[in-house]
């Protein structure tokens, strides 16, 4: 497999960044997850956009600009013959003396990594027909969710919680209220209307959410950004979440409880099926 470090196409085991790197010592850094369907990136420009975002708002220098950056994503896409899967890049703040609390000097060098999935069957129904078991779990991480840092732990914590009880993923609830899931956004419907939670610190705006949710507005489905309560999930008639490596799927389970007729519902399927198709379409 070829990685991207620093400039370099080289294979993984080629691969070497420091020690004193402040992803690797204090999780000083940020990420993108990019799918790819038919060899081609899906929304480059929306996680481009975040990508700039939580840079700025940790002030820290992008190695490159974003068109060139677009282009990196291609070669890896090419280098590792991807047709469905994804592209993983890393920014980390680098360092270039000890290790210290404070950041280093703005023109620090930062690091940036680059590696591909390949994932055969990304696009398929087969997983999404038999939708998600979930579990809730008090939501424990920092307050600014909004950031996409690499500072993981507590979603992995959340899902092994959601493994150790027979679940596939867990919900996070903070104050009474979801937030999102381990790794992507949560939502319900009840009728028409799909629900899921506002945007804020408190959670991370999905480019998958922004691109789900325009489709159902032009779809004429009634949309409220809003929190919502485990109970009102456990009564909804659908449930799903979305992702940019698992689009629209359907949630069939919460803390054991059916929703709905605990099948793949009706909205999410056409979601999934609008968010593919136009995807593709629109795909760099
Ligand atoms: N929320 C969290 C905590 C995530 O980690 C992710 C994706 O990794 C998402 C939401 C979904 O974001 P996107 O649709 O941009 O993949």
């Amino acid at each position: 497999r070829t990685v991207y470090v620093n400039g370099d196409y080289v294979a993984e085991a080629d691969a070497k960044i420091s020690v004193f790197d402040r992803g690797f010592l204090f999780a000083d850094g940020v990420y993108e997850v990019t799918s790819v369907l038919d060899g081609k990136l899906i929304d480059y420009d929306g996680h481009a956009t975040r990508l700039q975002r939580s840079l700025d708002e940790l002030e820290m220098a992008a190695p490159m600009p974003m068109e060139e950056l677009l282009e990196v994503h291609r070669e890896m896409v090419r280098l590792n013959n991807i047709d469905e899967g994804l592209v993983y890049l890393q920014i980390t703040r680098g360092n270039p003396g000890d290790r210290d609390f404070a950041y280093p000097p703005a023109d620090t060098k930062p690091s940036l990594v680059l590696f591909t999935q390949s994932k055969p069957g990304l696009s398929s129904n087969a997983a999404a027909e038999k939708g998600l078991s979930v579990i809730s779990a008090p939501d424990m991480r920092w307050g600014r969710r909004d950031i996409k840092t690499v500072q993981l732990l507590y979603p992995s914590m959340a899902k092994m919680l959601a493994k150790a009880a027979g679940a596939d993923d867990a919900w996070m609830v903070e104050d009474g209220f979801v937030t999102e899931g381990s790794s992507n956004n949560a939502y319900i419907v009840k009728g028409n209307t799909i629900v899921t939670r506002h945007l804020g610190n408190e959670i991370l705006a999905g480019i998958t959410r922004a691109a789900v949710l325009r489709f159902a507005r032009e779809s004429q489905m009634k949309v409220e950004e809003r929190s919502f309560t485990v109970d009102e999930a456990k009564d909804a008639d659908e449930a799903f979440v979305t992702s940019a490596t698992t689009f629209v799927t359907p949630v069939v389970s919460i803390d054991g409880e059916q929703i709905g007729d605990g099948k793949q519902g009706s909205v999410a399927a056409r979601l999934r099926e609008i968010y593919i198709e136009e995807s593709r379409k629109a795909a760099v």
